[in-house]
């Protein structure tokens, strides 16, 4: 580990609450989707079934039924967790500078440092 991501996890209270974090905002999109889900036909289904679900078979009707906010989150998230297994976490996809901290604080799930997400939203990355 580098010195930079040693001084991330100091700053941002550990690996394991990072992922905590990310697990949290997941089930929240996810339990936004099981709620209209409940109301249907499906009704003996429990929250932490449903999760699993979701990442399975289901994933594909659950994408169709989120709005695309919900999805891309959904899915930077999912690259986020990705991120943490793999020691990349917070480093910015574009120009591989670690993300600024309060960025972080406020997108645990961010893929781009502020500047790239600048660039990224303006289509040129
Ligand atoms: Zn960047």
């Amino acid at each position: 580990m580098s010195m930079s991501q040693n001084n991330l996890w100091n700053e941002l209270g550990g690996k394991d609450k990072i992922k905590e974090l990310l697990e949290k905002k997941k089930k929240e999109i996810l339990s936004l989707y099981y709620q209209d889900f409940k109301e249907g036909q499906i009704k003996t289904i429990e929250p932490e079934d449903f999760i699993d679900m979701a990442t399975s078979g289901y994933e594909r009707e659950l994408h169709l039924s989120l709005s695309d906010t919900e999805r891309k989150t959904l899915e930077e998230i999912e690259q986020a967790l990705q991120r943490l297994e793999t020691g990349q976490y917070g480093i910015c996809q574009n120009c591989g500078k670690t993300i600024q901290i309060p960025r972080l604080k406020a997108v645990p799930w961010a893929r781009f440092c502020i500047k790239c997400q600048q660039m990224y939203e303006e289509g040129l990355i």
